[in-house]
């Protein structure tokens, strides 16, 4: 899990990592033969039996520097990712994140050249709503709507939803499912873990070499889904990175 990818000293929300850090990590992956995809490849993929060596890459928020500083280094190994944006924020910028700094959005052509390189574009829903704390309106609204912004925007069936702030609970499940997605992202959904509800790990810049092999290790086993029935109603999600 991947936000902004740029230099900068000032990241008091831990979501940027530097062009040359990121070089790096994708290098580390092409090193032990992994490749990077996007999630619907990999899901995919896992449904045929063949996502031995496949990462899945995510970028949320859709920072627009995602097209300067990421596309570049992914289409150079090879790569595809995911790329989670707001069509409610269109070129815009985070003000979600009190503190800033301020990061600009990509806009609707930032949007399509991503499309154009084959990455794939999901919804994060429209602006950046913790869809646990949302009204039924608007809930509705930062799903279903987001998903018809971007189809018409790139003229292709968007199946990803990333939940704001990684925050799950039953009743934003049943919504992005019925919105017609064929997945969701969170981060340590515990109990809520499925199709609709993806564990990722948080990579940042102080992921080097050791880091990424540990992480690959530990992340398994500790997103592993839980045994034994689902627990309802389910206590509120951890608020994790945004
Ligand atoms: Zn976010």
């Amino acid at each position: 899990m991947y936000h902004s990818i740029t230099d900068t000293a000032d990241d008091p929300y831990r979501v940027t990592v530097s062009p040359v850090r990121f070089a790096r990590q994708l290098r580390w992956l092409c090193d032990r033969g992994l490749r990077g995809v996007s999630v619907r490849e990999l899901l995919a993929a896992t449904a045929e039996g063949r996502a031995k060596g496949l990462v899945g890459l995510t970028f949320d928020d859709g920072y627009a520097d995602f097209l300067d500083s990421a596309l570049p280094l992914l289409l150079r190994h090879g790569f595809t990712a995911t790329v989670y944006v707001l069509p409610g924020r269109l070129g815009g910028e985070n003000g979600w994140d009190a503190d800033g700094p301020r990061k600009p959005l990509l806009d609707e052509d930032g949007i399509r050249r991503i499309t154009g390189a084959g990455m794939e574009i999901g919804s994060h829903g429209l602006r950046h709503v913790p869809l646990t704390e949302a009204d039924d309106t608007t809930l509705a609204a930062e799903t279903r709507h987001s998903r018809a912004l971007l189809e018409e925007m790139t003229g292709r069936p968007v199946d990803g939803f990333c939940y704001p702030y990684g925050q799950v609970d039953p009743r934003a499940i049943r919504a992005v499912r019925e919105a017609g997605y064929r997945y969701g992202c969170a981060i340590d959904p515990g109990p809520h873990t499925g199709a609709y509800a993806l564990p990722r790990v948080h990579i940042g810049e102080n992921d080097t070499s050791w880091r990424l092999a540990a992480k690959r290790v530990l992340h398994p086993l500790r997103r592993r889904r839980p045994v034994g029935p689902l627990p309802v109603p389910c206590a509120p999600a951890p608020v994790g990175a945004p």
